[in-house]
C-alpha cells in the first residue's frame, strides 16, 4: 500500500468552500468534529463527515472526491490534526 497523501492545515479564516488544493480545515457538523479538504486535483472542498479521522490525522476509509469528472481517490492524512474542543 502506498503512503497516504499528506494534507496541510489551511490558515484560520480560510473559506470552507474555497480551501486551497491539498489543505484541510476542521469543521463541526451536528456536534461532530470533522474536516473539509481542498481536493488536490480539482480544488473543490469535499467534507470528510462520513469518514473516521484518527488521532494522528489518518483518514479512513480512503477519500473519494465527489465531483463529477474528478478521479481523486487516495488515502489521506491530515497533518497537524488534533481533536479539539469547540
Ligand atoms: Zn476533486
Amino acid at each position: 500500500m502506498s503512503s497516504p497523501v499528506e494534507l496541510q492545515q489551511a490558515p484560520e479564516g480560510t473559506d470552507y468552500f474555497a480551501i486551497p488544493k491539498g489543505m484541510w480545515l476542521p469543521v463541526k457538523i451536528d456536534g461532530q468534529l470533522s474536516a473539509r479538504i481542498g481536493c488536490p486535483k480539482c480544488g473543490e472542498s469535499p467534507s470528510l463527515f462520513d469518514h473516521t479521522i484518527g488521532a494522528d490525522g489518518t483518514v479512513t476509509p480512503s477519500a473519494v472526491c465527489p465531483v463529477k469528472g474528478c478521479d481523486f481517490h487516495e488515502f489521506v492524512k491530515l497533518v497537524g490534526w488534533k481533536v479539539i474542543e469547540w
